[in-house]
């Protein structure tokens, strides 16, 4: 009954010959298709002709509305440039750029506010993972944003990004991703059952064309969020049609 979300995240890659190429290829896909979301770095959206196919998204957002915060971007020029959705709390900007919880789900909270669909990552280190923590950090970076604000869940999507899988080759098997999907969905519940029901939950973290499909079958895997493949077309494209 969920709808399969396949989301592209270029982070700092791309160029005007990729839109033009990864858009033509997406509109000759034929129907029936997941939802599929391109994020490009903002300045490329504008470039990416309106389709059916796919709708667009953006890497990141300011917590703030307006004002004097050189640099960044409001969730309304978002909505004005012709994002849908946000990436929100990345392991690339929990770790680079010292996102906290908090910022994060302030930021959810404005995305939706604004009418973008946050995409909320979550996801351990390797370390995390060793001393057996891994539920119990999903829980916390879970319960920051939505314990306070449980009415966010309803309009949010959720993607587990073990950051040990991101750009590594090292994949979660689809056992190990299923594993943690079903206990955010049954942690969430808590909150709102009938939106954690509906909640769609997607797996990222080198997920490719070879490995999608057996990811895609677990019952609460319900889609990707794809980095280094959805830079190439003929695989974005295959794991599109495999959701
Ligand atoms: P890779 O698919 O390159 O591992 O990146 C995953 C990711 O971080 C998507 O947001």
């Amino acid at each position: 009954q969920r709808k399969p979300l396949v989301v592209a995240n270029w982070k700092m890659n791309g160029n005007s010959e990729l839109v033009q190429q990864m858009s033509e290829a997406l509109s000759v896909l034929k129907q029936p298709l997941p939802d599929i979301l391109i994020c490009p770095p903002v300045i490329f959206l504008a470039d990416f002709p309106k389709h059916p196919n796919y709708k667009l998204g953006a890497q990141n957002l300011s917590e703030q509305l307006v004002g004097a915060f050189t640099g960044e971007i409001s969730a309304d020029m978002l909505c004005a440039s012709g994002a849908s959705s946000v990436i929100v709390g990345h392991s690339e900007r929990r770790a680079l750029y010292g996102e906290q919880d908090s910022v994060i789900s302030q930021k959810v909270k404005v995305a939706i506010e604004a009418g973008l669909t946050p995409i909320l990552c979550v996801g351990e280190t390797l370390a995390q993972r060793e001393e057996e923590k891994t539920l119990q950090v999903l829980a916390r970076q879970l319960d920051a944003v939505y314990a306070a604000q449980p009415h966010l869940l309803a309009h949010s999507v959720v993607s587990y990004e073990p950051v040990w899988a991101i750009g590594t080759g090292r994949t979660a098997t689809p056992e190990q991703a299923q594993q943690v999907h079903q206990f955010m969905r049954q942690h969430l519940a808590q909150y709102d059952a009938e939106a954690a029901n509906e909640l769609r939950i997607i797996y990222g973290g080198s997920v490719t064309a070879a490995n999608c499909e057996a990811l895609f079958a677990e019952a609460d895997i319900d889609g990707a969020l794809i980095g280094g493949a959805s830079l190439k077309v003929a695989d974005f494209s295959a794991i599109c049609t495999m959701a």
